[in-house]
């Protein structure tokens, strides 16, 4: 695992793909196999547990070989970090015929495909992805994983028009932009969430700085398009870096940035963002808005059994609710 000791202390999260799947046949599937629900999945290799955070996710010991696993080609189990859950858990998209949700940043397909479960299949969940190849890789991962709703479009989500008539009632957002991949530990399966493939030199930190620079401000330039959006009532932003450039400085200036005052966006208070996650995010970058990290989820590599990740959770306030920013 690249040598980093970190990542022997992330279970291989195995998520039950519940648009064709129960996590009930799931674990009668593994306990059928020889698996134990009892023990400690991070030195027994034969025992497994369900996650205390996101429903439907199983831990397993980080060595256990899922990847020629036929469940996984059939779709019903999906390998998913812990902490890449948490943007759509949090978004918690509706699940009825009239939902309509916008993932601006789709491939792989991860969150996709289960926010796609949380909406049970229904509705529409329009999936941009900018580029072609990461594109053909969203469109399998999307129908592997039987994801109906799911709309997948090869098109820079910075182009497409707030006012379109097919968005006028998307009312939740997913922005997982492309960043820095800073949290990222066990590349085993997630090489391809990041987006962004370049290694730094570790070395030059003012080429570092330059590239987290840019990174931010086209972060920020995606979540002040999302809050354009008429209808648009939540947006979840997140990355998996551990970089407050990229995370509590972005959403510092989200929510002091035009945008977010015409369209009265504000953080969403701690109880609607996991709030019994303990790691929140780094009230001395939050400038203005510092007691408000409390509203922000952070995931730090190895310990939080998790790679690193941070999530943050917008939300329209409906006029006359709320008096400052
Ligand atoms: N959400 C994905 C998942 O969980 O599997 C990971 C997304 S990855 C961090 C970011 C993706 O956004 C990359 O595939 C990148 O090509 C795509 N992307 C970057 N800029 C974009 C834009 N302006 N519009 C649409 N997609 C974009």
């Amino acid at each position: 695992q690249g040598g980093d000791t970190r990542a022997d202390l992330i279970p291989r999260y195995v998520r039950v793909n519940t648009l064709i799947w129960s996590t009930k046949d799931a674990v009668r599937h593994f306990l059928s196999q020889g698996y134990k629900e009892e023990g400690d999945p991070l030195t027994s290799k034969k025992a497994f547990q369900r996650d205390r955070h996101v429903p439907d996710l199983i831990l397993f010991h980080p060595s256990t070989p899922f990847n020629d696993s036929p469940l996984l080609d059939s779709g019903k189990i999906i390998l998913q970090d812990k902490a890449s859950c948490f943007p759509a858990v949090i978004l918690s998209p509706p699940a009825h015929g009239n939902a309509y949700v916008i993932d601006a940043t789709a491939a792989p397909g991860n969150k996709t495909t289960l926010l796609s479960a949380l909406m049970k299949g229904r509705g529409k969940l329009y999936a941009f992805e900018r580029d072609k190849k990461r594109f053909s890789t969203l469109k399998k991962m999307v129908a592997r994983a039987h994801c109906g709703n799911v709309e997948p479009t090869n098109a820079d989500f910075l182009a497409a028009d707030p006012h379109d008539a097919r968005y006028s009632r998307v009312s939740h957002i997913l922005v997982d932009p492309s960043c820095s991949g800073s949290g990222i530990v066990n590349r085993l399966d997630h090489l391809l969430e990041t987006g962004e493939l370049s290694l730094e030199d570790e070395n030059d930190l003012d080429a570092q700085e330059e590239r987290l620079q840019k990174l931010a401000a086209f972060q920020l330039s995606m979540i002040k398009h999302g809050m354009k959006f008429p209808a648009v009532e939540k947006i979840v932003y997140s990355t998996c870096s551990v970089h407050a450039a990229e995370n509590e400085d972005v959403v510092s200036q989200a929510l002091a940035s035009d945008e977010a005052k015409d369209g009265n966006f504000f953080l969403a208070d701690r109880g609607e963002v996991l709030p019994t996650w303990p790691r929140r995010g780094l009230p001395e970058r939050m400038r203005v808005f510092n007691i408000q990290a409390e509203s922000l989820i952070r995931c730090i590599p190895g310990d939080d059994h998790t790679n690193g990740f941070f999530v943050s959770c917008f939300i329209r306030k409906k006029s006359g609710t709320e008096t400052d920013h």
